[in-house]
């Protein structure tokens, strides 16, 4: 789960990372409010979406007057800002964070992530911040520092001393480093989070280290256990079909093709999207129903995926373990009858009662064409489809 910047600052705050002074709007008359309680001369107003890449889009501006603040937050507020990271559609601006511009003599990065390989948080700095991290990845890849942190111990100060080191930082900023690191590492381990991310963390003129952009993620299976975490969560930046499956317990994600998937298993449902691929199609989404789905849960999938209009065929392939092909027979012979679908369907089922479900399918007498190995059903699901892109 992501959270906006402005929440991404006070946690990490809390935790011990310098940030600028700011205040949050829902309105341009709030926004110009903000920057007379904040005072001073010169306000960097920032639209919170759940997305980097602000700056480019236009998002992020220094205004010099409370009516330039007023002026440029509302051009924000009901716009869609589309970045290089949301797609096509952009994510609505719904809050814009006003806070004190900081006089940027240095912009450094630093991200927290999880390393898969080594099962450690790992560190990445580079003293080239400002860009986002694929593009440094890509054009100075030497900049970037890698450390690994033990978990039994925890980031060792030697540790933050030799990355602050490495960053070509002045002797007083190796220390403010060293806390800016142990703060982003606890608050990492202590509220499950997934990424940290603060780019750019800032030398100002006067040589204090301030965060002046910060991400968090988190992971939605611990969320349970961190309620102050999980109530910052905010629909409004969600896809809606995909937010709307997650409340079933369906993992959909939309794609650009026009084949519709039903399958249950992450892993299978990778392979099945390769392999319409492979026959010559594209998927209309990803969607995994998981184990033990329902006949109900099975036709609320079957509703999230032709939902999307792009979708020509749809492609149910289960293999059922935990599931019962019974089951899912059921749910899709309930879902043409409830939904009226009118695409073409191909079904394969193997696994856990398939005798069973396949005896569903052909009693119900409505035109299923079934398949029996993935390969005959992306097949088949990809000819359907250009049999309906010809007529
Ligand atoms: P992002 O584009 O979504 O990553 O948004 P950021 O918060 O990183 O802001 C984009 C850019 O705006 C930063 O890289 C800075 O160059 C600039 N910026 C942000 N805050 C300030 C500030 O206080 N003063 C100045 N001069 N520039 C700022
Ligand atoms: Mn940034």
């Amino acid at each position: 789960m992501d959270i906006h910047e402005y929440q991404a600052k006070e946690i990490l705050s809390q935790f011990g990372v310098p940030v600028p002074r700011g205040g949050l709007a829902y309105s341009p008359e709030q926004a110009g409010y903000r920057a007379r309680e904040i005072g001073g001369s010169a306000w960097v107003v920032k639209a919170q979406i759940h997305s980097g890449g602000r700056g480019q889009a236009g998002g992020v501006r220094v205004c010099k007057s409370e009516e330039e603040v007023r002026d440029f937050a509302s051009t924000l507020f009901g716009r869609n800002l589309v970045t290089k990271q949301t797609g096509a559609q952009g994510k609505a601006v719904y809050r814009v964070w006003i806070e004190e511009a900081s006089d940027i003599a240095r912009e450094l990065y630093l991200g927290f992530v999880l390393d898969r390989k080594s099962e450690r948080i790992m560190i990445v700095a580079s003293g080239h911040g400002g860009m986002e991290i694929e593009e440094l990845a890509e054009t100075d890849p030497e900049s970037l520092r890698r450390m690994t942190v033990d978990p039994a111990v925890g980031l060792a100060d030697f540790q933050a001393r030799e990355l602050a080191f490495a960053l070509d930082l002045s002797s007083a900023q190796v220390s403010q480093m060293s806390t800016v690191l142990k703060a982003c590492y606890r608050a990492y381990r202590d509220l499950d989070a997934t990424m940290v991310e603060i780019n750019p963390l800032v030398v100002t003129g006067s040589g204090e280290l301030v965060a002046l952009d910060a991400k968090m993620s988190f992971d939605t299976n611990a969320l349970f256990r961190r309620p102050q975490v999980s109530e910052l969560r905010d629909r409004s930046q969600e896809e809606p079909r995909e937010s709307a499956a997650g409340d079933y317990g369906l993992s959909y994600v939309g794609l650009e093709g026009n084949i519709g998937c039903m399958i249950n298993g992450a892993g299978l449902a990778m392979a099945t999207m390769d392999m319409i691929g492979l026959a010559g199609g594209q998927p209309a989404n990803f969607l995994d129903i998981g184990g033990g789905a329902s006949p109900e849960r099975v036709v609320r999938a079957f509703r999230t995926v032709l939902d999307d209009k792009n979708v020509e065929v749809m492609l149910v392939n289960i293999f059922a373990g935990i599931n019962r092909c019974d089951w899912v027979a059921e749910g899709v012979v309930k879902a043409f009858r409830e939904v009226d679908v009118k695409l073409p369907v191909v079904v394969r089922l193997a696994g856990t009662n398939v005798e069973e479900g396949k005896r569903i399918i052909e009693d119900s007498g409505l035109p299923i064409m079934t398949a029996d190995s993935l390969e005959d059903a992306a097949r088949k699901a990809v000819a359907a489809a250009e049999r309906r892109a010809a007529a």
